[in-house]
């Protein structure tokens, strides 16, 4: 496996005066894991080349040209999308006199991000390898904009890049995050090229809200995906078969030429994002879960490509070092 990691890429919402837990050692334990395993790292700044054509593929024109806008339209997409003020105007866990940095700036973290997960599928295709790019998995963002934390869904970015530039057919998108990828549902619903399967809480944020809204419309974060599997809360023990038969259900839409896989570490047990309190796997349960994607995908000769998605609170690196070094343990590199 071979790992992308561009140290620009470390964001620490709290000088921005974003009050998230999202915090930049997530990245750096588990790159200290990676390297104490012999994990070639490549360390790099430099993504795929992505042009404002490859946002339109995915996004709307309205949307691209405020990605790609002023500084003011910038800042307002960020504040939009980490719900940063309330509808009467109030700052919601954010607190602009403590930062110190510009809001706009995130864009071009979102931007870069973006591009390394390209590479990163590119890479994987080409040589056939698992790349795992760490960091990116925004799976929220939809067609008219970012929500949920994120702000450009960099994996269907990435799906339509390699259908646009290297004349792929089919993907499979396969979001083990806690929460529902419902961006991705959104932006592929309908589209029988990229397969999507997401294992995420069957309550809680995106879904808790009425599924039609007051002119009877249904929310876009309802759209299902190909593949969707709602886990209740208090039922972890259904986590792991049901995983099992999503997966064999994806298989029988088809093989594809990739698979892009969203590991989210949010449901583990100890992290600490209150909305995703209601899915609580233990260290060995997300290990299971990664090793039967992985085997899954390994076993069938389908090229994987990884991005990281969601994972909060000092715990949140527990996961994916535990994956890593699994890897090597049981000889499955
Ligand atoms: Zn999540």
């Amino acid at each position: 496996m071979k790992v992308l990691y561009n140290p620009d890429s470390l964001l620490n919402l709290l000088a921005y005066g974003i009050q998230i837990p999202l915090n930049a050692g997530r990245i750096l334990t588990t790159l200290e894991t990676l390297r104490r395993q012999n994990f070639s790292v490549t360390v790099t700044r430099e993504g795929a080349p992505l042009t404002k054509a490859d946002f339109l593929s995915v996004h709307t024109e309205e949307f691209v040209a405020n990605l790609f806008g002023t500084p003011q339209e910038r800042q307002n997409l960020i504040r939009e999308t980490f719900e940063l003020v309330g509808p009467n105007g109030t700052y919601h866990r954010y607190n602009p006199e403590s930062a110190s940095r510009p809001l706009d700036e995130i864009v071009d973290h979102v931007l870069r991000q973006t591009a390394l997960t390209v590479r990163a599928a590119a890479e994987a295709l080409e040589t056939g390898r698992a790349v795992y790019h760490l960091g990116g998995g925004y799976h929220h963002a939809m067609s008219f904009g970012g929500r949920g934390f994120c702000l450009v869904n960099d994996i269907v970015v990435a799906a339509r890049w390699l259908q646009r530039h290297r004349g792929v057919k089919r993907i499979w998108i396969i979001d083990v995050d806690a929460h529902k990828g419902d961006g991705t549902a959104e932006l592929t619903t309908g589209d029988e090229s990229i397969q999507t399967l997401s294992i995420h809480m069957k309550e809680g944020w995106p879904l808790d809200s009425p599924e039609f809204d007051a002119q009877g419309l249904r929310h876009p974060w309802f759209i299902p995906s190909d593949v969707d599997l709602g886990i209740p809360r208090g039922d972890e023990a259904q986590y792991l078969p049901k995983l099992a038969q999503g997966l064999g259900q994806l298989e029988a839409s088809g093989s594809p030429e990739l698979a892009i896989v969203v590991q989210g570490s949010d449901p583990y047990e100890k992290d600490e994002l209150p909305s995703s309190g209601d899915l609580r796997l233990s260290l060995a349960q997300m290990r299971e879960r990664d090793f039967m994607v992985y085997d899954f995908l390994r076993t069938r000769g389908i090229p994987q490509t990884y991005v990281m998605a969601g994972g909060y609170g000092v715990f949140a690196h527990e996961p994916y070092c535990a994956f890593f070094e699994g890897l090597v343990q049981t000889g499955r590199l």
